[in-house]
């Protein structure tokens, strides 16, 4: 590990004021993913300002929904009554992930700018566009079994791992972020994070300096019918091949809203809105589920070794609709 100057801020203009100064700097949440990065020498800042002390560690009721602070742990996220109770589905995905210890020292805000799991991104001995851009992309031809199967590109087809997020996309939540003299902006989920396009280097849209002061929640129909299916090589502290945060709302058995989104196949959270266009006013059946999985893989791209991904995608999206008709009991994941 590198040397590297510290500090923590007990504001969040002191925070902001120190990364945005200093293009070597990097806020400390938990510090879960990014001192391993730092570890594995893949990551390098010059200096880690600490947030784990500003006041924004707070699950709050807005006059739109719920409000989670930037710096809330994920375990006092996942267990909050009004997350628990009015977006059971965010629970699920976060409990989903990692391991309690992690959970507990993981904040939100870095939970959504964790990065990717490629191995090729962790090995500096191999070419990586996302760690070094213009080397290449080792997974490209190489061993692509866990990579993405939408959206990616010949400079990157890595996947985005959190679990949370996936959850957070299908929920439409909105991030709230500060930067540099006290320039507050929200942008909707589905604009945070970013395809790889030629610059698999950005994972998400946030500017320079700019810090996650909380995540907004709607209000939504979806507590009674949600669920997060995550299919992985072992049942605990892995990441997902592919996961599904699914939402239904119904009139009898008719599908008034529905929400679907998908882990582990791609670099953003990927909302499957095709299924979800398919599915809108038909029955609830799983035959229609099925039926909207097939409609959605269509479009899917998969490389050498990830074909498996897409029958795989197809029965998840089927199985986490069926899990939300059942109101979210636990049990189905594979
Ligand atoms: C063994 C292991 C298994 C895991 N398994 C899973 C899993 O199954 N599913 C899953 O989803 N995750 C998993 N994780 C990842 C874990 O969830 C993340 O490491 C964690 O959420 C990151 O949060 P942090 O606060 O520790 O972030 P940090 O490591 O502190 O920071 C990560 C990045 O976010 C930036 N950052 C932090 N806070 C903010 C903020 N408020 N605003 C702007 N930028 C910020 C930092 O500068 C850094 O670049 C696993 C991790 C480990 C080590
Ligand atoms: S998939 Fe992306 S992260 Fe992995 S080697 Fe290629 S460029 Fe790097």
């Amino acid at each position: 590990m590198r040397p590297f100057n510290y500090s923590n801020a007990s504001e969040p203009a002191t925070a902001i004021t120190a990364v945005s100064m200093n293009p070597g700097a990097k806020y400390l949440g938990g510090g879960t993913n990014l001192v391993d990065l730092m570890k594995e020498d893949v990551m390098h800042p010059s200096a880690l300002v600490d947030i784990t002390r500003l006041k924004l560690a707070d699950v709050e009721k807005t006059a739109t929904g719920v409000a989670i602070g930037g710096t809330a742990t994920n375990s006092f996220t996942a267990n909050h009554e009004l997350i628990r109770t009015n977006y059971p589905l965010l629970s699920m995905a976060i409990l989903a992930g990692a391991s309690a210890q992690i959970r507990n020292m993981a904040t939100n805000g870095g939970n959504l700018n964790q990065r990717t799991r490629c191995t090729y991104f962790y090995d500096v001995n191999m070419p990586c566009n996302k760690r070094e851009p213009g080397s290449g992309c080792g997974a490209l031809k190489g061993v692509n079994r866990t990579h993405a199967i939408f959206g990616w590109s010949e400079k990157c087809v890595a996947v985005y791992p959190s679990d949370m997020a996936i959850a957070l996309a299908a929920l439409d939540a909105k991030v709230h972020v500060e930067g540099k003299n006290n320039v507050k902006r929200t942008i909707g989920f589905a604009d945070f994070h970013r395809l790889p396009g030629d610059t698999p280097e950005k994972d998400n849209n946030l500017k320079p300096g700019e810090l996650i002061t909380s995540i907004e929640l709607p209000a939504n129909d979806f507590a009674e019918r949600s669920y997060y299916l995550k299919i992985r090589e072992r049942s605990s502290y892995a990441f997902a091949l592919v996961s599904v945060a699914a939402a239904l709302a119904l009139d009898g058995n008719q599908i008034k809203q529905v929400r679907i989104a998908l882990g582990g196949v791609a670099h953003k959270p990927w909302r499957a809105s095709v299924a979800e266009k398919w599915l809108i006013g038909k029955e609830a059946t799983e035959a229609n589920f099925r039926a909207a999985a097939e409609a959605e893989l269509k479009n899917a791209r998969p490389l050498e070794h990830n074909k498996f991904k897409v029958a795989m995608a197809k029965n998840a999206i089927a199985r986490a609709l069926q899990g939300a008709m059942q109101g979210g009991v636990y049990g189905l994941d594979g």
